[in-house]
């Protein structure tokens, strides 16, 4: 039994672990490893505090995947509920949907007996201010959301800090039966325009897992996993014969050919094989990836190979 995360997964892993050493199935432990991320507030990319849409409102996308079945669950720009990752849970096991958006996310999640609150965290909600104040001068301090509404394009364009865009939590697991399962949940992109999906509750882009062949989930610019179907790709490179690294790594090539701006290609990977064999893969110079088995106490970081645009 294992489980592996975004670095930002490792507060989730033991409780995900707990539940497959009491028999729980891997869609459960990854749903559970969801939850302390998701109520972190010092996690500024997922659930409550996560950062807002350029108007200031936390929009969040979140995706499960079933590997025994391919069954799979998404909810995309649900704001009001801090667990996107139950109600994306809740939408594969008891609709005959796949993904709801919007107010039908929220209308299911309501009916499902999650309560509204408000996602913004005073801290994000202050460098969500600053933010814009930074770019938009004095007028802001006056009536700062009546101007950004004014154009809202070109506010999310401008208000768009580099270092503040990236950010999503990433689980895999291997139950004791053998069963692989897959989350993602994020707040996306900082300050994106409203109704901005990303590639976190897109099954094939963001996130993918089939028992047969292994798992793959995605943090970064979640446009370019789009437009590569990164995850998936993964997964069918591991079914054509490639081992797990082999596998990131040719999908990682792909990203050559979207002409991007070497600067502008931000990707991470984490992914596992059927057999529990993982790897994980970055274009940042440093960074790391959790991981925890049956027989450890707790988790372990270990670093991504790089990957060089
Ligand atoms: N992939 C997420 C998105 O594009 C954000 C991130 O992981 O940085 O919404």
């Amino acid at each position: 039994m294992i489980i592996i995360a975004s670095a930002n997964g490792d507060i989730g892993l033991k409780q995900g672990m707990d539940i497959l050493k009491k028999g729980g199935t891997a869609i459960e432990a990854v749903e559970s490893c969801c939850w302390p991320v998701e109520d972190n507030p010092l996690d500024n990319s997922v659930g409550y505090g996560g950062y807002p849409n350029v108007l200031g409102v936390v929009e969040l996308d979140a995706s499960i995947m079933d590997g025994k079945f391919l069954r799979a669950g998404c909810v995309g720009a649900i704001k009001g509920y801090r667990h996107p990752i139950s109600v994306a849970r809740k939408v594969m096991e008891e609709l005959h949907h796949v993904m709801l958006v919007g107010e039908g996310a929220e209308m299911f999640a309501k009916e499902k007996g999650y309560t509204a609150e408000n996602l913004l965290s005073p801290e994000a909600e202050k460098t969500w201010k600053d933010g814009l104040a930074g770019k938009f001068g004095p007028e802001w301090a006056n009536d700062g959301l009546a101007n950004i509404k004014a154009l809202i394009s070109q506010a999310s364009a401008l208000a768009t800090d580099p270092q503040k865009v990236a950010g999503t939590v990433n689980f895999i697991a291997i139950d004791g039966h053998g069963d692989m399962a897959s989350s993602v949940t994020t707040s996306g992109w900082a300050w994106k325009y409203p109704g901005r999906l990303g590639d976190s509750p897109i099954i094939g882009a963001g996130n993918y897992c089939d028992n047969r062949y292994g798992g793959a989930a995605c943090t970064g610019l979640g446009e370019i996993a789009i437009r590569t179907s990164l995850a998936r790709t993964t997964v069918m490179n591991m079914r054509f014969g490639m081992s797990v690294e082999e596998a990131v790594r040719a999908a990682f090539e792909d990203m050559r050919a979207l002409g991007m701006p070497k600067d502008k290609v931000n990707m991470n990977m984490v992914a596992m094989d059927a057999q529990g064999r993982h790897f994980a893969m970055s274009t940042n110079p440093t960074a790391d990836y959790a991981y925890i088995t049956d027989s450890m106490d707790a988790p372990a970081l270990i670093p991504r190979a790089r990957f060089e645009v």
